[in-house]
């Protein structure tokens, strides 16, 4: 497709005769994380003649148009962001609006540990990230700065060069037990649910109920970098569907998008793509790329749930709703034969049925690592226009031994508890943590991006958000790839 071109060299036209417009520095798809820690660090340096535009799919929405209609965004009902694939049904959750899936996350923010960028290296396992933790690190201390994480600065597991933004939640009664008997592997949760009160934001009070938090106190976009988006240099239309890119010469020259029901086209600078692991590839396709990796190698973590009901200990009085973090099935040369796991210490309530003992139980989730699997992927669809089509082939052999193993490896964990008895539950339907369908790579053959988050051959376009991810390691992704977003934000506007 190509521009129509004017008297002046501007495009008036596209050949379908759209409007096209002046050509705006850049032009961001998507509104949550990977979009809005781009858009932030971008701003930060940009001149005060930059001119942005934003695409966000979804609609403007406050919290308190959350709250009043609580059922319908809790029930993630087709057309809301629940995008089912065949044949196991498996749900990837996208909340298609303002902020995206921020407005229903749990706000746990662990970083990667250091070992996670190297498996393939390491343990001859999943895939080695083309950067390493180290030159990370920086932007992990930036990304936890704006979403205002809590967390224990002696982490036993991942080093830092600069303190949390807020002291630890309060541990609970399960949480001292486990940190007793595992000092060197346990540390409080870091998550961007407040411990103490900042200028935005109150304090957590451990309700547990962080989809939609009746007080607005977990990270949102809208409730801490929303002001990005009233930025004079920025122009944000929402209910914007971006439905894909020009691309000539090896670069973008412009992004189609529908608003309001009608096409337009925006000259584009620069692009960068937060529309998720999903999405991201959909519109790559769409757009006529065709990397053999696009949009391949769909997976996530598969978590495992293990209620364990005590004997004289009470659980529930940590400050916030998922307290704990352990390590001790995560890392080491045990992930040379099967997934490592990350376990999370819950703290919400899941009463016991016993007058007197309602506090005598605690729920533990695991969540392993996988990796890319050929079979799984994103594709058009030729049936649907509107979104992509997901095939989902399950977790890997891999992750399945370290699931099987679970019986066996917890035992430990649960000798640091007086247990009465204990129920592994089955795998989960979904983390909700769609990774890996635009890896990132040294290897130009074996991926889409590279370390700049750069697409192969198109300088000017960046494809953000855990897509990138090269493996799903057992940490939560948000933060990394907020840290990504920031990163290559960086490496490409200095
Ligand atoms: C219930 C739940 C709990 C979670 N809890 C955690 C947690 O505790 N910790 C953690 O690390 N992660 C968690 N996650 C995962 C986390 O939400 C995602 O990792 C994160 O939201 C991904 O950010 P993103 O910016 O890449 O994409 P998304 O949040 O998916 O946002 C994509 C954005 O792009 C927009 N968009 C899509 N297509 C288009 C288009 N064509 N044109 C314009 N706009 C478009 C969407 O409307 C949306 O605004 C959770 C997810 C869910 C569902
Ligand atoms: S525990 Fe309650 S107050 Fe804290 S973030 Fe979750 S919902 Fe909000």
């Amino acid at each position: 497709m190509s521009l129509e071109r004017g008297a002046r060299g501007a495009p008036l036209d596209d050949a379908a005769g759209n409007p096209v417009s002046d050509p705006y520095d850049l032009v961001v798809v998507g509104t949550s994380f990977a979009s809005s820690f781009y858009l932030e660090r971008y701003l930060r340096r940009a001149p005060s003649r930059a001119r942005v535009l934003v695409l966000e799919r979804g609609p403007r929405r406050s919290h308190a148009w959350r709250l009043a209609h609580r059922s319908a965004v809790l029930g993630w009902p087709e057309g809301h962001g629940l995008y089912s694939s065949a044949p196991a049904g498996r749900p990837w959750i996208t909340h298609v609006e303002l902020g995206g899936n921020s407005n229903c996350w749990w706000a746990c923010t662990p970083r990667l540990a250091p070992e996670d960028f190297a498996l393939r290296t390491r343990y001859g396992v999943a895939a080695d990230w083309p950067i390493t933790y180290d030159a990370l690190e920086p932007h992990y201390v930036e990304a936890e700065r704006l979403l205002g994480v809590a967390g224990d600065d002696a982490h036993p597991i991942c080093p830092r060069s600069a303190p949390f933004p807020l002291p630890p939640h309060r541990l609970s009664a399960p949480d001292e037990a486990l940190a007793r008997a595992f000092p060197t592997l346990f540390t409080p949760q870091p998550c961007a649910r407040p411990s103490v009160p900042t200028e935005r934001r109150p304090r957590c009070c451990a309700s547990g109920v962080c989809e939609l938090c009746p007080v607005d106190a977990k990270f949102t976009v809208l409730n801490e970098l929303g002001h990005l988006y009233e930025d004079p240099r920025v122009t944000l239309h929402v209910d914007a569907r971006c439905e894909s890119l020009v691309i000539e010469g090896g670069r973008v020259e412009a992004v189609r998008y529908v608003l309001g029901g009608r096409p337009e086209v925006a000259r584009a600078g620069h692009v960068a793509l937060g529309a998720n692991a999903l999405f991201n590839p959909w519109l790559l396709l769409r757009s006529g790329l065709a990397h053999p990796e696009l949009g391949v190698g769909l997976h996530e973590q598969v978590g495992v749930e293990v209620r364990v009901d005590l004997d004289g200990l009470e659980a529930f009085g940590g400050g916030t709703s998922i307290t704990g973090h352990l390590y001790s099935l995560y890392l080491g040369e045990r992930r040379r034969d099967r997934a490592g796991a990350l376990i999370e210490v819950w703290n919400v309530p899941e009463l016991r049925m016993e007058p007197g003992r309602w506090r005598e139980r605690v729920k533990l989730k695991v969540i392993f690592e996988d990796e890319r699997r050929p079979e799984s992927r994103v594709a058009l669809d030729p049936d649907d226009d509107a979104r992509p089509r997901v095939t989902y082939a399950g977790p890997s052999d891999w992750t399945r031994r370290g699931i099987d193993a679970l019986e066996q490896d917890l035992a430990p964990v649960l000798a640091a508890l007086p247990v009465e008895r204990h129920l592994i539950g089955p795998p989960l339907a979904t983390e909700a943590h769609a990774i890996g369908t635009t890896p990132m790579g040294d290897d130009p053959e074996t991926s889409v991006l590279d370390a700049r988050l750069v697409y192969r051959g198109v300088e000017n376009l960046q494809v953000l958000g855990s897509g990138a991810f090269p493996c799903a390691t057992p940490a939560n992704p948000t933060l990394t790839l907020a840290a990504l977003s920031l990163r290559a934000a960086a490496e490409v506007f200095g």
